[in-house]
């Protein structure tokens, strides 16, 4: 390791004991901007990244709610606002069992640099709780819902922290929470974003982050002269991402073979086509059952024991689950199979080996902050619409995301670009950085 990375990374652990993944988000952002700081001191001297990695406040609070059986269910809450250097804070709320500071921490991380390639006026925040919908009743989401936002509402507001929905957070959810923020604060504002159509959402909000990041991987193939008609495509998760990334690949003229949840991964070698894509809706947002039943419906192959899709066949894989489910080893059979990009619907799904393969093999590989960037960038189209008291069409939603995905793709390109190879996580992070960069240097020391 450079030993500039190493010394800013022994700091960093010192003082965020036991949070791998916040460790390794740092770490992957410092790898790349330590020789980009070296040639503008001025970032240096100003000690830009000793503060981003620093959050402006960390909110941590108990929720307390009744389950059905009338017991009396503990869980934690935590809001991470981490940069408002752009704009008010922006990033979702992750209801997970996995969720711990150390999680919440790495995602606002990430968060700051892909608000910034959005072009958009986002801060950075993150935040969520341990809490695990899988199982429960709406009820008990609701009372669970109305017991968090009933904290969260003091620190949040239009013009200071909107959150949105992430894993385990989605329209019930935050219809729930905007209920109960309304209710307590008496105003129908845009606090949060993923909100219904009929009170306040956008068109094509639902399907932005999975289009997105189709959208980055098109244009990242483009710049092989390839395109997605004819392309086998590996998917991991059956949630939001994943879902809309499997329709954009069908428009597109692809084949998606896979989809995952936590207890495995199916194989449809004749592909997910709308058709079966729709039954995945049903079953996963409505019945909220598991990915298997598919393999029984449709008669294809099931891999249980929280199996991988990674070792199927593909042209392009869209990791689009949960954080660090793409390995060094896996990786390596992608390459080995002929797969020649990785688009990131989830964030950080790849390992930093993983990485290393990726960029050694000199394959596309679109990192989660520019690939998966279209879902926040169109929560900031919701804030606009919010804010004009106006709602646009899909098309031109779509239009506005998609012209956003082939700018981020500029935007790496230009700070990326190594010969003939760009290195898309270089030019994601220096992208990203430069931005909030100028605007904390300009509003002096806070
Ligand atoms: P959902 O809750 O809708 O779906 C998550 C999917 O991932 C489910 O299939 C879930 O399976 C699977 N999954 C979650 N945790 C694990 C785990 N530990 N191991 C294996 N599988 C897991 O979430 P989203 O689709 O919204 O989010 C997916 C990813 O995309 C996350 O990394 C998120 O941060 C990222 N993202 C989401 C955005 C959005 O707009 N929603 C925006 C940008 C990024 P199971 O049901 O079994 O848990």
């Amino acid at each position: 390791m450079d030993p500039k990375v190493k010394k800013f990374m022994e700091a960093v652990i010192a003082k965020n004991q036991g949070e791998v993944e916040f460790h390794q988000a740092v770490q992957e952002v410092v790898e790349t901007l330590i020789p980009f700081l070296d040639e503008h001191p001025k970032y240096k001297d100003a000690k830009i990244l000793e503060r981003i990695v620093e959050p402006e406040r960390v909110i941590m609070f108990r929720v307390p709610w009744l389950n059905d059986k009338g017991d009396i269910e503990i869980n934690k809450g935590f809001r991470i606002e981490m940069n408002s250097a752009i704009g008010p804070y922006k990033g979702g709320l992750r209801f997970h069992p996995t969720v711990n500071l150390g999680v919440l921490k790495f995602l606002a991380f990430e968060q700051v640099f892909k608000n910034s390639l959005t072009t958009l006026p986002m801060g950075g925040g993150k935040g969520g709780s341990d809490f695990d919908p899988k199982g429960k009743s709406d009820n008990e989401v609701m009372r669970f819902c109305q017991s968090f936002m009933t904290e969260l509402q003091r620190h949040i507001g239009p013009d200071t922290d909107v959150p949105a929905g992430d894993i385990g957070v989605g329209g019930r959810e935050i219809g729930f929470m905007f209920g109960q923020y309304k209710r307590l604060r008496n105003e129908f504002t845009g606090v949060l974003t993923g909100k219904g159509l009929e009170w306040g959402g956008s068109l094509i909000r639902p399907e932005a982050t999975g289009y997105g990041c189709v959208y980055f991987a098109e244009e990242m193939l483009k710049t092989i002269n390839e395109t997605f008609k004819g392309k086998i495509v590996a998917v991991s998760g059956s949630g939001n991402v994943a879902q809309y990334a499997v329709q954009k690949v069908n428009d597109l003229g692809g084949k998606c073979v896979t989809l995952s949840d936590s207890e495995g991964y199916i194989y449809d070698a004749n592909g997910i086509t709308p058709e079966k894509l729709a039954y995945v809706m049903e079953l996963k947002n409505i019945k909220r059952g598991r990915i298997k039943e598919y393999a029984d419906k449709y008669g294809c192959e099931f891999v249980g024991n929280g199996a991988r899709p990674w070792v199927v066949k593909c042209h392009v894989a869209l990791p689009c689950a949960t954080q660090n489910e793409v390995n060094g080893e896996e990786a390596k059979i992608l390459v080995k199979n002929g797969c020649i990009c990785v688009s990131e619907g989830a964030n950080m799904p790849s390992t930093p080996d993983a990485i290393e393969v990726y960029i050694n093999n000199k394959i596309l590989y679109g990192p989660g902050k520019a690939a998966n960037a279209g879902g926040v960038a169109t929560s900031g189209l919701e804030m606009s619409q919010n804010s004009l008291r106006l709602s646009w069409t899909r098309e031109e939603v779509d239009e506005r995301l998609h012209n956003i995905m082939i700018n981020i793709h500029k935007t790496c390109v230009k700070y990326g670009k190594e010969g003939s190879f760009v290195n898309y996580v270089k030019g994601a992070n220096i992208g990203g950085f430069v931005k909030v960069a100028e605007a904390m240097m300009a509003q002096g020391l806070v």
